[in-house]
């Protein structure tokens, strides 16, 4: 029997049958992405085909932005069941969906493709991932939480307020370097916080500031969560992306990296006497939720989480 690729490419795809000849499984789920070969989904997502008892194999393809298309209508025409879908094409492959769901519409960028029969359903499981996350670390729901998202700018920022908004959190200050960014976002989520029901307006409940000392001096006092949705804490060298004196024991702080998993904020939650967890849960159900969107059935989430561990080592 032969062994899956590392990464296939366009070309394979071109004659799938051919180039996955011999595997135990039909290759028919992926992740496709440029670069591919640092995705660990197929260490996740193989082990929980297998524990399911699913004749299918997950493996990586490499497409540029140049080949999406025609590469996406490659997959279907090899009967793939769906693909996961990384850097650059979350936002491209948008527009190349026949379907979008709720979610994957307001974030604007879809992580997951379920094929069914001639359609390309697109859905986005970053937001809903973050949210089971959120309730597996801290057993607190976004719906109850006040919350600041910062790195308000970028696709896992954006996702995650989507989410938080839809789950009508209580309040959400969105935090970014470039603060234009932040209220444009602001302004697209504007009518989820309406409600006639509460005596503060939106103006109270969603707010946007820069990344500075002062403004979130002036905002963490009415915040329970703190959520990191930039890069910065990836390296030990990297600034700190809120300054620790300003870090409450009554913080929930959530660290998107997961590799490093212990960054300089959660140290410095830590210190601060607040609870921590890094982003390895949210990759975690991110993989969990597509698995189910896929297959309409539970998933293995300890046989996949156990395979994301010894995939990071
Ligand atoms: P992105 O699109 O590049 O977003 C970057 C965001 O971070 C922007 O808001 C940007 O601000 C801000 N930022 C970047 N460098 C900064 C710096 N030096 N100082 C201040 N702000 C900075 O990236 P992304 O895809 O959203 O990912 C963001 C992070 O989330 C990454 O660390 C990624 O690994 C992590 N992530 C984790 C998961 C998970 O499952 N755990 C899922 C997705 C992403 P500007 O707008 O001002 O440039």
């Amino acid at each position: 029997m032969a062994e899956a690729k590392d990464v296939y490419t366009f070309s394979d795809l071109k004659d799938w049958s051919a180039s996955t000849k011999g595997l135990d499984h039909p290759a028919t789920l992926s992740v496709i992405g440029d670069p591919v070969e640092h995705s660990r989904s197929p260490q996740m997502h193989n082990p929980a085909l297998q524990s399911a008892g699913i004749d299918a194999e997950y493996v990586r393809i490499h497409l540029t932005p140049e080949e999406l298309t025609e590469g996406l209508a490659l997959i279907k025409a090899a009967g793939f069941t769906g693909t996961n879908v990384t850097i650059p094409h979350k936002g491209g492959i948008f527009d190349a969906v026949d379907d979008i769901t709720e979610v994957g519409r307001r974030i604007g960028a879809v992580n997951t493709v379920a094929i069914d029969g001639d359609k390309l359903i697109g859905h986005n499981t970053d937001g809903p991932g973050l949210k089971r996350a959120i309730r597996e670390e801290f057993s607190m729901d976004l719906t109850d939480l006040r919350i600041m998202i910062i790195g308000a700018g970028g696709g896992a920022g954006k996702a995650a307020a989507v989410q938080c908004a839809m789950d009508h959190c209580d309040r959400l200050v969105l935090v970014n370097r470039t603060v234009a960014k932040a209220e444009t976002l602001k302004s697209e989520l504007e009518d989820l916080f309406v409600d006639p029901d509460r005596l503060e307006g939106p103006a109270d409940r969603l707010v946007a500031i820069p990344w500075e000392e002062k403004a979130l001096e002036r905002e963490l006092g009415q915040v329970d969560l703190i959520i990191n949705a930039t890069s910065v804490g990836m390296k030990r060298t990297d600034a700190e992306v809120v300054p620790q004196r300003l870090i409450e024991p009554h913080h929930l702080v959530y660290d998107m990296i997961y590799a490093p998993p212990r960054t300089r904020l959660i140290n410095d939650a830590e210190s601060a006497g607040a609870k921590a967890a890094n982003g390895l849960s949210m990759l975690l159900w991110q993989g969990v939720l597509a698995f189910e969107f896929w297959f309409n059935r539970e998933a293995p989430v300890e046989v996949m989480r156990k395979g994301l561990m010894e995939s990071l080592g």
